[in-house]
């Protein structure tokens, strides 16, 4: 690649919509450009670096036994009616109609083609175990598309899916898809780690995210030093939620209630609660009574979630669960359990009002809802307001409502230890799907005694377009970007400077020697652009290998310069190459 024919043109100043450092970068370097929000085309830098992500899990794909096929992103609705998530999705998918009114979507996501196109090919278990995978584009209308490539709104994913007879094939594909992200995240250079993960709209049983470590990612996860133990925020679930009854459910709303306060205003803490002086939480005087969790619709409608005891008695919430029968508990009478169906079935523990930790907060929610946010309301004995927002997340529309503030230094859910936080780029995402797929669009095989079985599937995805924002994040300086040699759009960058003729000569034979080794070169051949300009750019393109051919030459010398570490040193022209490999 010459810079007097590369279709590149650098800026000096950082684009105007960019929040991140590394994104800034990416722009200014002309590997990428704005198209719309969250939408970005490819120049011929970004692209090399995007090809090298890709190649990288392309063979690890491969190499696990995946066949790379490849569907379109225009998809019919009925597949996603039929398993729910032409709704479920809400606004985050792009619907659109062909010109005889019928429905498409652009795919967010695959399952429901994969499993259909198996369907429509096998029919046996001898055709399986199967591994698909695809490096494609996807849409997602995300409600904030941030920091560029992290977060597109069209983006680059692989995804593949494993198909089963039974529990103990899945279980194994799970594994090999593991081991393989290993292998992907270890080559890409991240910093990161695996996680225990919500599996969110997917349904399904055990799911893995793996993090880079970075302050910028948005999500945050915990880990136990002593264990090992290391989840999602998000997946920080309470096992015990189960599907309420909805239809049992009135249309209640909490000032109905005689004894509970109103939610209209929000009211500081009066002094029945009291900062604990470690800051986590609040501890609720005697007078503390009528505790009740709230649930805020999207719509702006309420609705009492659980109800609990002050915050102050010793009582472990597993026991209270287990053993305190819900018209026990005080102050609550009987007829306000009658009038509200689901405050009987949830509770809150002491932990909710900071006594221990918030994240062992447990109730139950209603199915039916989707999402929402929560909040804790309370009156004491004065019929005073006390209110603190406790909880500030989201539901998930399996019915389990995920646990929320938990603090650095709570302990670890298997004991081990204290917790500590951190935050993470999500870059991969490991799911055992198990039969939802399968079930609603009746995938089934003849198993060896000729039985029709449900195949039992496995979904696994890998951010490409948002592992080349997420290196360059993790990686750039205060001057530019600053790849690892395994992703950077070329192996060295080659300077040529000054005006005289058989510098530029020299620098062209070297270039040559170079690509004879087998190395990829950048060659900044420009002839009228300033040493300084060349430099600048050279720091900027973040090539690792900045070789500079110019004054030295009288002397017979090149000076090698590593991008990283800004180290140079001078070596004789006929060692250059041997010096770059
Ligand atoms: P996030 O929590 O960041 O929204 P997700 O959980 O919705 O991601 P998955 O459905 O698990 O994403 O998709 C698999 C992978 O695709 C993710 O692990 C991530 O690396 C990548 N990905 C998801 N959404 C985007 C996006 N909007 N832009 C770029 N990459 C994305
Ligand atoms: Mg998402
Ligand atoms: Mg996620
Ligand atoms: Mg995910």
């Amino acid at each position: 690649m010459r810079l007097s024919t590369l279709f590149l043109r650098t800026l000096r100043e950082d684009p105007a919509d960019a929040e991140l450092p590394g994104h800034k970068l990416l722009v200014r370097a002309g590997y990428v450009r704005r198209a719309a929000p969250g939408i970005y085309s490819w120049l011929p830098l970004g692209l090399k670096v995007l090809r090298k992500v890709e190649d990288i899990v392309r063979e690890e794909m491969d190499a696990i036994g995946g066949q790379e096929l490849s569907f379109p992103a225009l998809l019919p609705r009925e597949p996603y009616e039929a398993t729910g998530r032409w709704t479920e999705y809400g606004d985050n998918i792009f619907r659109l109609k062909d010109r005889k009114d019928g429905d498409y979507l652009l795919g967010p996501t695959h399952e429901e083609m994969f499993t259909l196109t198996v369907k429509d090919m096998y029919s046996s278990y001898k055709e399986l175990p199967l591994t698909l995978y695809q490096i494609q584009t996807k849409y997602r209308d995300e409600a904030r598309p941030r920091a560029g490539l992290l977060r597109g709104r069209e983006f680059i994913m692989k995804d593949s899916y494993s198909f089963d007879v039974d529990d103990a094939g899945l279980e194994a594909a799970y594994q090999r898809h593991r081991a393989a992200y290993v292998k992907i995240f270890d080559r890409l250079g991240f910093d990161y780690v695996i996680v225990y993960a919500d599996s969110g709209a997917m349904g399904g049983s055990a799911s893995e995210e793996f993090l880079a470590v970075s302050p910028v990612g948005e999500d945050t996860f915990v880990r136990c030093e002593a264990s090992g133990y290391a989840a999602n925020v998000e997946a920080v679930v309470v096992p015990q939620a189960q599907p309420v009854d909805a239809s049992a459910v009135p249309a209640a709303h909490v000032e109905d209630t005689p004894d509970s306060p109103t939610i209209d205003t929000l009211v500081t803490r009066s002094d029945a609660l009291h900062p604990r002086a470690d800051g986590r939480g609040w501890t609720a005087a005697d007078t503390l009574k009528n505790v009740v969790v709230m649930l805020t619709h999207p719509d702006g409608s309420t609705e009492p979630l659980a109800i609990g005891l002050p915050g102050d008695r010793e009582v472990d919430d597993k026991r209270l669960a287990a053993q305190v029968a819900p018209a026990e508990w005080a102050p609550f009478e009987e007829k306000d359990f009658a009038a509200y169906p689901m405050l009987t079935k949830g509770y809150i523990g002491p932990t909710m009002l900071g006594l221990e930790s918030p994240s062992k907060i447990r109730y139950l929610l209603d199915p039916s809802v989707a999402e929402g946010s929560a909040w804790v309301t309370g009156a004491d004995e004065h019929g005073k307001h006390v209110y603190d927002l406790v909880l500030g997340r989201d539901f998930t529309a399996d019915g389990t409502v995920q646990a929320a503030e938990i603090r650095e230094g709570d302990p670890s859910p298997d004991g081990a230890g204290p917790l500590t936080l951190a935050r993470g780029i999500e870059m991969g995402h490991i799911f055992q799907l198990g039969r939802k797929y399968a079930e609603a669009l009746d995938l089934k095989v003849l198993d060896e005694n000729g039985k029709l079985v449900t195949v039992t599937m496995g979904s696994y995805g890998v951010g490409v377009s948002r592992a080349v924002a997420a290196v360059a994040e993790a990686t750039h300086d205060e001057i530019g970007l600053c790849w690892p040699r395994e992703l950077a759009p070329a192996d060295v960058h080659v300077v040529a400077t000054g005006k005289d003729r058989a510098v530029f000569d020299h620098a062209e034979l070297l270039v040559g020697d170079l690509e004879a080794s087998g190395l990829s070169v950048i060659f900044d051949d420009r002839p009228k652009v300033s040493p300084g300009v060349k430099f600048k750019d050279a720091e900027l393109l973040g090539v690792p290998t900045i070789v500079v051919v110019g004054r030295g030459l009288e002397q017979g010398t090149v000076e090698i310069k590593d991008r990283r570490t800004g180290n140079r040193r001078e070596v004789p022209v006929g060692r250059a190459v041997g010096e770059v490999l």
